[in-house]
């Protein structure tokens, strides 16, 4: 099975990642952790990584790519894998669509994870990451709106969009997921 979670930061993807990649048995693969792990290597590509990460834009298309396909095409991956945070603009969901299509292996069901603006803010306030400043978390908000919420509308005219509300306790949220997916499958 391989999915995608969708939603703005803060609305709860990596944590439904976590859940349902030990209910499945298949990896969580966080684009962000992905890319914090090799801020912290201080790599030259580290480097590069962390000046987009701290103001809370985007990583470039070509460093996101390169990590993304590089962990799908791991043998673990061969059951499946759950995506959080990757796609995050247009450019990068044509590239999955493609690298997946090389590897016989498309999506099977992309999650929107619903939850008001409010409770967002709240979320992120309260998690205490270094890149969560007011103002970064203002910036990234802005910037899924702007390039990530067309994803939504991308994947539903592809027919493998499924809408989640996500307002409510994490295992509330994860029950809904389950009851969709045995919907679906
Ligand atoms: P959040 O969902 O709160 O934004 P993430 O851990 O998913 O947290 O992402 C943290 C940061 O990593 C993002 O603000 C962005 O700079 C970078 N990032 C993660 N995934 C991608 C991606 N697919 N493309 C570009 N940048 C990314």
């Amino acid at each position: 099975m391989r999915l995608i979670l969708l939603g703005t930061p803060g609305a709860g993807k990596g944590e439904q990642a976590t859940r349902l990649s030990k209910r499945f048995g298949i990896p969580h693969i966080s684009t962000g952790e992905l890319l914090r792990r090799e801020m912290e290597e201080r790599t030259p590509v580290g480097r590069r990584i962390a000046e987009f990460v701290n103001q809370g834009e985007l990583v470039s298309d070509e460093i996101t790519q390169a990590i993304l396909e590089d962990r799908v095409r791991r043998e673990d991956c061969a059951a499946g894998f759950i995506l959080d945070g990757f796609p995050r603009n247009l450019r990068q969901a044509d590239f999955l669509k493609e690298a997946l299509h090389r590897m016989n292996a498309p999506v099977d069901v992309v999650l929107n994870i619903e939850v008001p603006d409010s409770t967002v803010i709240d979320r992120l306030i309260n998690r205490h990451r270094q890149d969560d400043t007011p103002e970064t978390i203002r910036h990234r908000l802005r910037i899924y709106r702007k390039v990530t919420a067309p994803l939504i509308d991308y994947y539903d005219r592809a027919d493998i969009l499924t809408r989640i509300d996500g307002d409510g306790s994490p295992e509330e949220v994860t029950q809904r997921i389950l009851t969709s997916l045995a919907r679906t499958a």
